[in-house]
């Protein structure tokens, strides 16, 4: 792709974008009285403006139905858990019954942990990234306790090589094999919040089995951003949260994949609720859990059918433009982004993106570790309209996305970036 810096050259890669449409099908924030330039996808995805009708819909439901919408009307709460799984399948890359949407994400974390980590005196370890999303290091060090294991000696982290910002797939395979017996479990993050990395899910998996360990990921970012295939990769777990690239509202529903081969295991350790009990024996109020097929066997409670609705609208959006075009197009805007950040700050030395070069190892999101000027250069950007976010010691994060970024987008922010090196520089 031959990039230029140029409003011009911005405005020709909108004009013949074929995503281009869904922009206007989202509802932009203003910040200082200027219409944002929102690279924030990666932290809350913006509303997409259908979400008021869907939850209008369950809202007239609810009232003109009371306790009945739960078995009438073809929308039926009780089985509100089957409309998200068609998107979210083709999302995550998986069959419909190895997804479900439920709960919130760090809780589906150690939901997961019951069944894929049941350590013994020789195979307790678990391998995370150095510097994990703090809730996972906490579910981490709160599980391995639990077990009465010391997360000293249990957790192994991952750092990169000196003098390096990400991890080298070599690296975390030798390690996985290093571990061997003593490993149970890989859990990563699919994409790395603070780096931006994509981690090599599918030979992460491969490893970990060789070994005889579980392989699960955490997709908070990875989900609607890197096309993945968690089935055909041989993933045993992953959960996600739909907030983020899933643009499904603040603090909304959380997904999980659990990979066939485990669809009927009601030997596997769980913890259990009336959800994930056989749907058709469910009313007969009797003891003995039987758990459903599938992921739906690790629901505890029944469907937050208002989180749904607005769930829905957004995932009726990612059929329509489709994982595979989002990521086509996400790789160019995202690289053009790259482009224009090398060509305005070059050698100024305030800056310098960390997250890989290569495509294959990130999403739509790229990482700018600070060098000089600090806080203070996030905030001169967001004065002038660029919602990005601020993660300490030094990164900020930017992440423009397919769905509801412009090329125009970039081109504008280039030219904030240049009359802002002019402080900082
Ligand atoms: C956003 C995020 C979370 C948030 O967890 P919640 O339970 O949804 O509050 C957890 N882990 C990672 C890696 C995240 O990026």
């Amino acid at each position: 792709m031959n990039y230029q810096y140029s409003a011009q050259f911005a405005a020709e890669m909108d004009a013949k974008d074929p995503l281009a449409r869904f922009r206007d099908q989202f509802l932009f924030p203003k910040v200082q009285d200027k219409q944002a330039i929102y690279f924030c996808g990666n932290s809350l995805g913006l509303q997409p403006k259908s979400v008021k009708n869907y939850l209008t819909q369950e809202l007239d439901n609810w009232a003109n139905l009371g306790v009945d919408g739960h078995f009438h009307g073809e929308d039926a709460w009780y089985y509100a858990r089957k409309k998200s799984k068609p998107a979210l399948a083709e999302i995550v890359g998986a069959q419909e019954h190895e997804v479900v949407a439920m709960n919130n994400l760090s809780v589906n974390l150690h939901l997961l942990m019951v069944s894929f980590y049941q350590p013994t005196a020789e195979r307790y370890k678990i391998i995370v990234e150095a510097g994990a999303f703090p809730s996972d290091q906490y579910m981490l060090e709160t599980q391995v306790k639990f077990h009465g294991f010391d997360p000293e000696k249990a957790i192994i982290e991952l750092t990169p090589r000196e003098g390096e910002h990400t991890l080298r797939t070599e690296d975390i395979l030798a390690e996985i094999k290093e571990q061997g017996d003593a490993l149970a479990l890989v859990n990563m993050a699919g994409l790395q919040y603070y780096s931006g990395q994509v981690f090599d899910m599918k030979a992460i998996t491969s490893a970990a089995h060789a070994v005889g360990a579980y392989a699960g990921f955490d997709l908070a970012h990875a989900v609607g951003n890197a096309v993945l295939d968690l089935h055909d990769w041989g993933v045993d777990f992953a959960t996600w949260c739909s907030y983020k690239y899933l643009n499904s509202g603040p603090g909304n529903v959380s997904g999980i994949f659990v990979h066939e081969r485990f669809a009927e295991r009601p030997d596997l350790p769980r913890f259990a609720g009336w959800w994930g009990h056989d749907e058709g024996q469910r009313f007969l109020m009797e003891k003995g859990f039987a758990p459903m097929y599938g992921a739906d066997g690790w629901q505890l409670s029944n469907s937050d059918v208002l989180g749904l609705a607005a769930h829905q609208a957004s995932l009726d959006i990612f059929l329509e433009a489709g994982m595979k075009n989002l990521r086509q197009k996400s790789e160019v805007l995202t690289g053009y982004l790259e482009f224009l950040i090398e060509e305005i700050s070059g050698e100024s030395g305030v800056l310098e993106i960390i997250t890989p070069k290569d495509p294959a190892q990130r999403g739509c999101q790229l990482s700018l570790h600070i060098h000089r000027g600090g806080k203070d250069v996030f905030d001169e950007w967001y004065n002038h309209g660029v919602v990005g976010d601020w993660r300490n010691p030094n990164v900020i994060r930017l992440a423009p996305t397919p769905l509801y970024n412009s090329f125009m987008d970039v081109f504008r922010f280039a030219e904030i970036l240049e009359h802002s090196l002019k402080k900082f520089a």
